[in-house]
């Protein structure tokens, strides 16, 4: 591929300031967007380099799932994996991830109990491929009858409840983590284990006292921490606490909504599930938005769906991916766009939304002059327009393309 070129199409959503730009074109440089606007403008501007011409398309920033955990818990959940394989089977899962438009990720490691690895093996791993991954590390409580506790920096061993609030520990894996995901588990996890197996699920692991200190020591360490969280008991402390970033906060109040928006606290909607509550509805994720409050829709994958939502269209119990992430934020984008927000709002809720909660607002998640070229070549816009992959013809990453579905038919 051409170092410099220019790409346009029917359209270009942008999510930044300059809204969506009918006919619109970009000049990629080295992998950035130099230019960007009107396509007979920058023709006459640029009038011999290589031209893609995708005007039957709307181009747009490719996707951002800020909330996975494709390395760690995915493999031997999909595949027969061993040690020696588990990581190949997680780079075949990215592989998919990307073939869904998805170019960046925020990848949760909390330690499991047949994963041996540390947070420097999962960064080896990926270090080369077309992906913008950002890792956050944590400690877990699953809500076994005895709860079992982990954390990314004790891998596969099991620890105590004490340990998750020894400064030491807390503050080496504070010091890991690239960026606020589900740091720590305020409820209980049911994981994706069934109601019998983890009684305990969603019950509150820790004082007010003991999550202000663990907080503290994320934020003297200049970090930001976010944390698994749902139920009012629960949110109401993470706020309280001065939590950066809510995950899931399943079951949020009215009241604990004004809260978080006061606070400027961003909020990560899982639609799909996730917690001991019933997963974020499109009513409920509207409201966050009516209110202000920066919102991202994430996977929380792999996931089996949530049941007895009216907004989920799963049948069945299989395990969901991030192929998905369209199809479960379509009911919000859509109830979003009936109620008058525009097309760049609507899409920067899986675009430039969790590229802020990674702390990479600067590079990714917005189609401007000197942002990263992570862009989609579609049919429609993801989520709002369209949700099967197969309409998302070309994937482009830092500029190159790394997914086409337009010449193997
Ligand atoms: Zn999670």
């Amino acid at each position: 591929m051409s170092s410099i070129y220019m790409i346009q199409g029917k359209k270009i959503v942008t999510v930044s300031k300059l809204g969506s730009i009918e006919n619109g074109a970009m000049i990629i440089e080295k992998g950035k967007i130099s230019e960007i606007g009107d396509r007979k403008i920058l023709r006459k501007r640029y009038p011999s380099i290589p031209l893609i011409d995708c005007s039957d398309s709307v181009i747009t920033p490719s996707l951002i799932d800020c909330h996975t955990h494709l390395l760690e818990f995915a493999p031997s959940s999909l595949y027969p994996v061993t040690p020696e394989t588990h990581l190949l089977g997680g780079k075949a899962i990215l592989f998919q991830t990307l073939s869904a438009g998805i170019t960046a990720i925020g990848e949760q490691i909390c330690g499991h109990p047949l994963c041996n690895f540390s947070i420097e093996d999962y960064r080896h791993a990926v270090i080369d491929l077309p992906l913008d991954i950002s890792f956050a590390t944590t400690s877990i409580s699953i809500g076994f009858e005895h709860l079992a506790h982990f954390t990314s920096i004790t891998k596969s061993s099991k620890v105590n409840k004490n340990d998750l609030i020894d400064p030491v520990l807390v503050k080496k894996i504070a010091q890991a983590s690239d960026y606020p995901g589900e740091n720590i588990f305020i409820n209980a996890t049911p994981a994706n284990f069934t109601k019998i197996e983890v009684p305990r699920a969603g019950e509150i692991i820790y004082t007010l006292e003991e999550l202000k200190q663990i907080v503290d020591i994320y934020h003297q360490l200049g970090k930001q921490i976010g944390a698994h969280v749902a139920g009012e008991n629960g949110i109401k402390m993470a706020l309280e606490a001065r939590v950066d970033v809510l995950h899931h906060a399943h079951g949020i109040s009215d009241e604990l909504i004004k809260e978080a928006a006061k606070q400027h606290t961003k909020i990560v909607a899982t639609p799909l599930g996730g917690t001991h509550l019933g997963p974020n509805s499109p009513e409920e994720i509207l409201k966050l938005v009516e209110n202000d409050i920066s919102v991202s829709i994430s996977t929380d994958s792999y996931l089996p769906p949530y049941k007895g939502t009216s907004w989920l269209p799963f049948q069945d119990d299989k395990l969901k991916g991030p192929d998905v992430l369209m199809l479960i934020a379509q009911p919000a984008m859509k109830l979003l766009k009936k109620n008058q927000y525009d097309e760049n709002d609507i899409l920067a809720l899986i675009t430039a939304n969790p590229a802020n909660v990674l702390g990479k607002e600067d590079c990714i998640g917005r189609l401007d002059k000197g942002m990263d070229a992570n862009f989609l070549v579609s049919d429609g816009i993801p989520g709002l327009e369209i949700t099967e992959i197969e309409k998302l013809k070309q994937v482009y990453f830092r500029g190159v393309k790394v997914i086409d579905r337009t010449n193997n038919k």
